[in-house]
């Protein structure tokens, strides 16, 4: 069977990664959302096993514990995400890609973990103003929150050319054709070999 591909978007909180993966997912029935664990509660609309499994730390500690992490980072202090092996395995069984959002730091580990099977997208907002800007206007973390994401997006800028590709996130529309089109390019070439 096709053992499936992955397709890893990273990018600093803000820079519109949920947004264009949700437009994919919508679009595409041949990618499936890798639903990570998190220690951090809901926010907004979200709901437990759609945005993500929400745990307790003990929970999550536990899973570390049990080896059930393919990879985790405390990507913001005392707040763990992770990516379940099992959600890999539940998604490539059905033939289809994986779409991962991880940290900068998550995401290039899956890409040397899968190297030739990955695509690594990584979503650059057009500046650090723009992205505290859509921050505010999200209006889903309160200020402290929205200080912390914006001191740690310099640090994850660096990290865009461990990236295989880099889509600016200016125009909304043009990025998410611009995504497609890579998606495409890469699904192809790694069809062929
Ligand atoms: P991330 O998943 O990277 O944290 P989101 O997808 O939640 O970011 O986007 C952050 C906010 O910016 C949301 O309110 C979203 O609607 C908005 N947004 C996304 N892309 C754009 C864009 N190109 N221009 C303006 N606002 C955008
Ligand atoms: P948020 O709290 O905005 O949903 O996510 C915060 C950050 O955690 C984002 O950069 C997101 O990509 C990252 N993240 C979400 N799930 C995982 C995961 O499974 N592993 C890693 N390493 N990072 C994750």
């Amino acid at each position: 069977m096709n053992p499936g591909k992955l397709i890893i978007f990273s990018a600093p909180s803000g820079a519109g990664k949920s947004t264009i993966v949700n437009a994919l997912l919508k679009k595409r029935d041949d990618l499936e959302f890798s639903i990570s664990a998190t220690s951090r509660p809901p926010r907004g609309n979200e709901k437990n096993g759609r945005e993500y499994y929400f745990l307790s730390p003990e929970e999550f500690r536990k899973k570390i514990e049990n080896g059930e992490l393919l990879e985790w980072q405390e990507v913001y202090k005392d707040t763990y995400y992770g990516t379940l092996k099992s959600e890999v395995e539940r998604i490539t069984k059905k033939g289809k890609n994986v779409v991962f959002d991880v940290d900068v730091v998550g995401g290039s580990n899956i890409k040397k973990m899968y190297d030739g099977r990955a695509l690594a997208i990584f979503i650059k907002p057009p500046s650090i103003e723009e992205l505290h800007k859509r921050l505010v206007l999200r209006g889903t973390d309160s200020p402290e929150k929205i200080k912390e994401r914006i001191e740690k997006a310099s640090f994850e800028m660096t990290y865009a050319d461990k990236f295989d590709v880099v889509i600016v996130n200016d125009d909304l529309d043009e990025a998410i054709k611009e995504t497609e089109r890579v998606i495409n390019d890469f699904l192809k070439k790694t069809d062929l070999e």
